[in-house]
């Protein structure tokens, strides 16, 4: 494609991209599916790839998340909530483990595999063993202050096993029984229903009366330690994990390390004839370097880790699709 119409298919793309942003992230009403939106920004970073110098640093293909909305008191974090890289093939997959270990030197890498909860990412922040604080990823710099909502959530301990300084890192979620439960109740009442769990999710910890979220049975995950203090800092990813299982924290049991990416291969193909099964909805699964010191080597891009990718699941049947859109711009 020459250079003006890959700009001017750019621009249109990013147009497209911010307005599905803006819905997605900021009024948590979709008006695309998440495979429609993934098939545009591989578009659109296919087409940055084949003109770098046409990148520029508020791109969606450059940017975290949305905007926090005005009314939340605002949250800087202090180690930045980052997206994750895209896979969509083992192709995807096995080019991840190749530049890792050609950048590492290493011939085999151990890996985490855990399920992609398809929930909204918050950050919560234990002094002394207390919970004082829970917050959005936003735009991955500054999120919202949701901390009265978070707590509502049963399983998310307000106070640990033990005084420790802690932001750890998870996903919010709404199980598939209660996203059914909560859409019922909204057409007894002639409301429009929420277009996925996520989004009801989303919407649920995003409002200011707690009340209506301690009405959701909204549960979490915890995924990862962003900041520890008066605790030894554990070496590896699984740990950590196991750390946190130790502090109350609910860490989820469908997980797997393992050495080499076949295996992380195994386990995607597993979960790919298996998603339906479980009582929350996944989109993929995300493997993650088990090593911490390997992790610092590898370090970051503005949006993503290195050391870590998402492997996103084909649409299937039996997944919500919004509606038909033409993705040929
Ligand atoms: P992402 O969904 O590709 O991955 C990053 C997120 O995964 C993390 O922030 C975290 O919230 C989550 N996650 C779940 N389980 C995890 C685990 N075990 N470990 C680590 N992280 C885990 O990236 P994103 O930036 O959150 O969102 C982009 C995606 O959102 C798009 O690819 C698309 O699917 C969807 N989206 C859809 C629309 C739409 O209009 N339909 C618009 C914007 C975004």
């Amino acid at each position: 494609m020459d250079r003006q119409r890959a700009q001017d298919t750019i621009e249109k793309l990013r147009r497209q991209l911010e307005e599905h942003n803006y819905r997605y992230y900021v009024m948590d009403d979709p008006a695309i599916s998440d495979t429609e939106y993934d098939q545009l920004m591989q578009r659109l970073i296919a087409l940055e790839e084949e003109h770098p110098d046409l990148v520029t640093p508020d791109s969606p293909s450059q940017r975290v998340g949305g905007e926090p909305l005005p009314f939340f008191e605002k949250v800087e974090h202090a180690i930045p909530m980052l997206s994750l890289g895209n896979a969509f093939s083992f192709e995807q997959l096995k080019e991840f483990d190749q530049r890792i270990r050609k950048t590492t030197e290493r011939e085999s890498i151990d890996y985490v595999c855990e399920l992609k909860i398809d929930g909204l990412a918050v950050s919560i922040r234990y002094e002394e063993g207390f919970m004082v604080r829970g917050a959005t990823r936003g735009d991955g710099r500054v999120g919202e202050n949701i901390t009265s909502n978070l707590k509502t959530i049963r399983s998310l301990p307000l106070r640990l096993k033990e005084p420790v300084t802690l932001e750890v890192r998870g996903e919010a979620f709404l199980p598939k029984k209660e996203f059914e439960r909560i859409n019922r109740v909204k057409e007894e009442r002639g409301e429009v229903p929420f277009a996925n769990p996520r989004n009801a999710a989303a919407g649920s910890l995003r409002q200011l009366d707690p009340k209506l979220a301690a009405e959701r049975a909204l549960d979490a995950f915890l995924y990862g330690v962003g900041e520890i203090k008066g605790k030894e800092v554990p070496t590896t990813h699984t740990a950590s994990l196991e750390m946190l299982t130790r502090l109350g924290l609910k860490v989820n049991p469908d997980r797997v390390t393992v050495k080499g990416i076949d295996d992380v291969m195994d386990y995607v193909d597993y979960w790919r004839e298996h998603r339906l099964d479980l009582g929350y909805e996944i989109d993929g699964i995300v493997i993650k370097v088990d090593d911490l010191a390997l992790r610092e080597e590898l370090g970051s891009t503005a949006k993503s880790p290195r050391w870590a990718i998402a492997y996103k699941f084909p649409a299937e049947e039996g997944v919500t699709v919004l509606r038909d859109i033409v993705i040929n711009v």
